[in-house]
């Protein structure tokens, strides 16, 4: 970097700092070449201006809490959620809000929860996750199996283009205030997109939730430029302020746990219970429910029937507690004989405790011993609903041909599964083993017509799969897609489109870590451990200043 560059007061280029930023969640550590921590929409201009004059790359970032390493990179961080500034606004009377995209899901939901208002899709990370991270993965959770993942929910949004322009993107045809980006993809992306829009039909996947590559099927079916950007993974853009849609919160809710006791009876219980417009319908298979056995927590849990093969937990929402209760009942008679056992709450405390079976895997994955790091390579594969028991099997079978634990959860009700690999660091192979069952899993999910990711998106660990699930022509259009915005490939290169590293490289474990600070390894070891994400990492960069390397 140019000493000379009149934009350096905006850079930490000391290697605390770049260490301080060299992880997210997921697998990678990167260290960036600099990090850049703007306060205003304009110092973000200057950064994007300086890294086009000079051919750097940009890595966006909101809290680093996406798990597939779209928030670490060896260009320039971009810290979009430190210093900007921070705006709240919430709307009683048409439903809606304005954030700043440093804004977190839960700091929107208590603020839009005093006028009974809320942004439905509740993705488990919402206590740190940003809202700017959140459109930029289409993030999604447990109730997004009645209210969609977050695209559905975003009216409008302020960027920063690749060309150093500001302006906003709204939903309902309202072109964005003349961006030259926008100006591009009209005439050169956007007829190629819509003449192949027979083969976008053929080759997107039939599944409820998508987060892989640009969402070419649903700029189809809006005609909304911001579609692209949703789910874009920093790569095309910079968002720095979001418009939103709010619902209201319903009055009553009620919840259960149903019990399978084959793996077989999984998916009718599961189209059974969808067919009752249910809030939530979490997995939790008998690899969690081992993981929970084993660990012997001393959290008060629900008893699991033994014989127990996967566990449903499932939420409805209503007008009133006479309209959830019917619906439970409604549920234990739809489920029949394919439940073990069902157990309901239908008052708050009940409920919690079922919910705290969900909640128990976090701590206590974190609390494994240094030689069991829980990595995720293989952990957001989405199936359409009749394939979700063979997904599930598939992936406990690949496990176990490589004798590797793993826990498996997730959304059932939108047939996306989430994976936690155990290996033990001590063997030799674990890498080759965990490399053949990334490979094996992937592949299931894809012969299985699902996509590769349902809500956490492509990052740097999924990009190299996308010509497998969308075939060369339709990465092609990605590729225009990504060159109207992004002419000068400044923005987050290697995410969602491949660069050619190797997918499973650049590990936080292992001998070929990058080193860095001691102490700071050990800080973002913590964050994952305790879900810290919403620490600043300029405040780990400057703990220890004395001692610090140089
Ligand atoms: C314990 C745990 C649980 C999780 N549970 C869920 C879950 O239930 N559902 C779910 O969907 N996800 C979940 N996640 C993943 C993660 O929290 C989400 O992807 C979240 O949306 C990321 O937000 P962030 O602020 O951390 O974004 P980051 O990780 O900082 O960034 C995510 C991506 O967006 C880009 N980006 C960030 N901010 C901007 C911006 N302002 N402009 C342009 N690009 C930007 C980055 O370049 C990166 O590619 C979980 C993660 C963890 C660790």
């Amino acid at each position: 970097m140019s000493p000379t560059t009149p934009e350096l007061d905006l850079f930490r280029t000391d290697l605390r700092a770049r260490s301080a930023y060299a992880e997210g969640a997921g697998i990678f550590r990167i260290l960036p070449g600099a990090v850049a921590v703007p306060a205003s929409v304009e110092e973000v201009r200057r950064v994007v201006d300086w890294a086009r004059r000079e051919g750097r790359p940009l890595v966006p970032r909101g809290a680093g809490s996406s798990i597939a390493g779209g928030a670490v990179g060896s260009g320039i961080v971009v810290d979009l959620r430190e210093r900007m500034p921070r705006t709240l606004e919430v709307d009683p009377g048409n439903s809606s809000a304005i954030t700043s995209a440093n804004v977190t899901h839960g700091e929107l939901n208590e603020r839009a929860a005093q006028h009974g208002l809320r942004l439905p899709p509740d993705p488990s990370s919402g206590a740190w996750a940003t809202l700017g991270g959140m459109v930029s993965c289409n993030a999604a959770g447990a109730r997004s199996v009645k209210y969609g993942s977050v695209r559905g929910w975003v009216e409008g949004l302020e960027l920063v283009t690749a060309d150093g322009e500001t302006g906003w993107l709204w939903r309902g045809g309202r072109r964005g205030d003349g961006l030259q980006a926008l100006e591009r993809l009209a005439v050169g992306a956007a007829p190629a997109i819509r003449s192949a829009a027979e083969l976008v039909r053929r080759r997107f996947p039939a599944v409820r939730k998508n987060a892989s590559g640009y969402a070419l099927d649903h700029w189809l079916g809006s005609g909304d430029d911001l579609d692209l950007l949703v789910g874009a993974e920093g790569t095309l853009a910079l968002v720095t302020t979001v418009a939103w849609r709010l619902d209201p919160v319903p009055p009553a809710r009620a919840s259960m746990l149903v019990a399978l006791g084959k793996l077989e009876s999984l998916e009718e219980a599961v189209r059974a219970l969808t067919a009752l417009d249910p809030s939530a319908v979490e997995l939790l298979d008998r690899t969690f429910l081992d993981l929970i056995t084993l660990a012997a927590t001393s959290v008060d849990l629900p008893e699991v029937p033994p014989g127990c093969q996967a566990i449903l937990l499932v939420e409805f929402e209503g007008e009133n507690g006479a309209q959830v209760r019917g619906r439970t009942g409604d549920a234990v008679r739809a489920l029949g004989s394919l439940a073990l056992d069902v157990v309901t709450a239908l008052t708050p405390a009940d409920e919690r405790r079922l919910w705290t079976l969900r909640h128990a895997a976090s701590p206590i994955l974190a609390s494994l011993p240094p030689d069991r790091r829980s990595m995720q390579v293989i952990e957001d594969g989405c199936v359409p609903l009749a394939a979700l028991g063979e997904y599930v099997r598939s992936i406990r079978e690949a496990a176990s041909r490589e004798s590797l634990t793993v826990v498996i959860f997730g959304h059932a009700g939108d047939g996306n599964v989430h994976v936690n690999v155990l290996p033990d660091l001590g063997r030799p192979d674990w890498a080759e083993r965990v490399g053949r069952l990334y490979e094996s899993v992937q592949a299931s999910a894809l012969d299985l017509g699902g996509t590769l990711s349902g809500e956490h998106g492509d990052g740097r660990l999924r990009s190299g799969w996308l010509v497998r699930q969308y075939g060369a022509e339709i990465v092609d259009l990605f590729r225009q897609v990504k060159t109207a915005f992004d002419p000068h490939g400044i923005l987050n290169p290697g995410v969602k489109l491949d660069d050619g590293a190797p997918p499973l490289s650049r590990l936080k474990v292992g001998r070929d870590a990058a080193p860095i600070p001691d102490d700071i390894a050990q800080a973002l070891g913590q964050i994952e451990r305790s879900g810290g994400y919403a620490l600043s990492r300029l405040e780990i960069a400057d703990r220890h200043q004395d001692s610090a390397t140089p």
